[in-house]
């Protein structure tokens, strides 16, 4: 059972010619198959619009069917709608006739790709992973990277021309870069459909004799080395973009991007959490008891530390700007030295009647308990 063509199109029986082309546009719209790429019942609507529409947006055709219904349409000629591929059905609306304007003049962004000459043919975009030591990555420094991509022939300077030969107009085009073909859909009649010339791939003009060295790409595959210059306090899995450092354009066209990934390795020690460095500092039972005096390896170098005696686990000292500087920023993090106290293991006998009697000459007084470990560790890492 067919649908009524006004209730396909959802406009009352006495539209204007503005409004069935409004309603149509709406609906083609919504059915596009870049919008509803996975939706199976926008290609039945969408045809089922478009049958609607060229019967309602054609004089006779809407008379005829005010008229006498479907019956009024018998012999009249019809697009075959089910036969034609959904994908093709936009691309010739995408072409320059009837509904590249019916689509377009609502000033909608998303059929404007169909129309002006494409951009001559870029560069691929090229990504090379960059292995940095944990300090590397916090200071910074240029390091020189590896990158395999098109690079312009030397012979032709890029160009693809044989050296002292030029560039012709395209015998297919004509010039324009553009190829107008035209296409029949039945009764919608004659659609010209624009496409990129697939001779001067839209440039319009071609090579009269290729370089011989690239055959006429203007390019060459090949190795080359960049220098990256990476900044300080990077992390791992960020990427950094060197425009223009990818592959060459054909015929010279414009470069494509490189991409630096940016892979860090752990350090024994020594964690990150954004900009702060946490570095865990072993101490032994006694030292904690007694007192301790060390050094610390920062990564910018060593610096001396005391801990007063009764030094407690998790205890946390901070050294402002002594951490990772600050990524596109000013100053740095801090260094967080988070004590770690360690209890010894495997006690000989002697070893184990000294704390023993220790035991027995210590009391409640000794060991009350100061802020909670817990608490301590939550303050290393910023909530
Ligand atoms: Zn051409
Ligand atoms: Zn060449």
């Amino acid at each position: 059972m067919k649908r009524d063509y006004y209730d396909v199109l959802g406009v009352p029986r006495d539209a204007q010619q503005s409004d069935i082309k409004k309603a149509f546009r709406k609906l083609a719209r919504e059915c596009h198959p870049d919008v509803n790429p996975d939706d199976p019942h926008c290609e039945a609507q969408f045809k089922e619009a478009a049958e609607a529409y060229e019967v309602l947006s054609d004089a006779e055709g809407r008379a005829a069917y005010d008229r006498y219904g479907f019956d009024g349409l018998k012999g009249r000629p019809m697009t075959d709608f089910e036969h034609v591929g959904f994908g093709d059905l936009f691309n010739v609306f995408f072409g320059g006739g009837m509904f590249d304007s019916v689509l377009r003049d609502a000033g909608g962004g998303m059929w404007g790709a169909a129309t002006g000459s494409p951009p001559p043919p870029r560069g691929d975009d090229v990504e090379v992973t960059l292995e940095l030591t944990f300090a590397e990555a916090v200071f910074g420094l240029t390091k020189e990277v590896e990158v395999r991509a098109d690079a312009p022939c030397e012979v032709c300077t890029g160009t693809g021309a044989k050296p002292g030969t030029g560039r012709e107009a395209c015998p297919q085009c004509h010039g324009s870069g553009r190829m107008r073909e035209v296409s029949s859909l039945g009764g919608f009649g004659q659609f010209i459909r624009t496409s990129t010339c697939s001779v001067c791939r839209g440039q319009g003009s071609i090579v009269k004799e290729p370089c011989e060295h690239c055959r006429g790409t203007g390019r060459l595959r090949g190795t080359r080395t960049v220098s990256v210059e990476v900044p300080a306090g990077i992390a791992h899995g960020q990427r950094l973009r060197l425009t223009g450092q990818g592959g060459a354009g054909a015929q010279g066209g414009r470069s494509g991007d490189l991409y630096v990934a940016i892979a860090v390795a752990g350090h024994e020690h020594i964690m990150r959490d954004g900009d702060d460095l946490i570095y865990r500092l072993d101490i032994t039972m006694v030292e904690a008891a007694l007192g301790y005096t060390g050094y610390v390896p920062a990564l910018d170098g060593d610096f001396e530390l005391t801990l007063p005696a009764g030094t407690q686990p998790g205890e946390v000292k901070v050294y402002r700007n002594r951490g990772v500087p600050v990524l596109q920023g000013y100053g740095r993090g801090d260094l967080k030295v988070v004590v770690n106290v360690l209890v010894p293991r495997h006690l000989s006998d002697e070893q184990r009647e000294l704390l023993e009697q220790l035991a027995l000459l210590t009391d409640d007084r000794n060991y009350e308990p100061d802020q909670s470990f817990l608490d301590k560790v939550r303050a290393v890492f910023r909530q």
